[in-house]
């Protein structure tokens, strides 16, 4: 089987041909349609939330509200970003493009590169090292990042902000999410077992370890998140299908490139 992380990932290799039709009724039970691939070569098992972080010396929540928003120039010298060579952050382009249109997302992410403060880090929790060392006062990484580290430091001093959360309009899209998934490979040799795990990686059992173990949020409802997921409250979540995140990513990548977004 080929288990991985970001919907964009999986949908590159049932582009090539790399994966078989999973065929679970189980997993399609399990797992809500907006997260699987619509031609059954793989499914999500987990969803990371991509938000909004800050330092709470200098910012309000209610200095916050968008994605967008981090590219007016109130932010000039105070975001910062991963770098857009990885996956996670072509994903969240590939969305925007959804929701804007090329043409206002890449005004976007020109003004998010205007707003740097320091060069694009190379992973999520450098960037929220950076916010806690004072170096910036917001940033954008994946929510189980921060609550790994608030496992070994309860008093990290960087707060979580949910995006999008407007009533209408591009305001009210929703905190960005995607999948960690998996698909049966072309050519396995136990395609059986394989599908019976990643059925199991459905259920109950897993998913509320995807929640407690790895600070990600389950794909299947109903499932009991931690005590610190729930202390980080509720959100809406972006709705959009994660294999739009695949069909978009040479568009996003293109765009990160003119933008100047390294
Ligand atoms: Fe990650």
């Amino acid at each position: 089987m080929f288990l991985t992380v970001d919907a964009g990932n999986l949908w590159q290799a049932g582009e090539q041909g790399l994966l078989q039709p999973l065929q679970s009724t189980l997993v399609n039970t399990n797992v809500p349609q907006k997260y699987r691939a619509d031609n059954d070569l793989w499914t999500g098992l987990s969803l990371r939330a991509r938000t909004i972080f800050y330092d709470p010396a200098k910012v309000a929540p209610t200095d916050l509200s968008t994605y967008a928003d981090l590219a007016d120039p109130k932010w000039r010298g105070k975001l910062c970003l991963r770098t857009a060579k990885k996956v996670y952050n072509q994903s969240l382009v590939a969305s925007m493009i959804e929701h804007y249109g090329e043409e206002k997302t890449e005004e976007i992410v020109k003004g998010w590169v205007a707003n740097l403060a320091a060069p694009v880090f190379s992973n999520d929790t450098k960037m929220l090292e950076a916010i806690a060392a004072g170096q910036c006062e917001v940033g954008i990484a994946n929510s189980y990042y921060y609550g790994r580290i608030l496992e070994e430091n309860p008093d990290f001093p960087v707060k979580i902000f949910w995006p999008n959360q407007g009533a209408n309009g591009t305001d009210a899209t929703g905190v960005h999410v995607n999948v960690s998934g998996a698909g049966i490979v072309k050519n396995a040799d136990n395609v059986v077992g394989a599908r019976q795990l990643i059925e199991w990686l459905s259920s109950d059992t897993a998913q509320g370890e995807y929640a407690s173990g790895d600070k990600e949020y389950p794909v299947k409802a109903g499932i009991d998140e931690s005590d610190m997921l729930r202390s980080w409250g509720p959100f809406k979540q972006d709705d959009i299908n994660v294999s739009v995140f695949g069909q978009r990513q040479g568009e996003a990548v293109k765009l990160m490139d003119r933008a100047g977004y390294e």
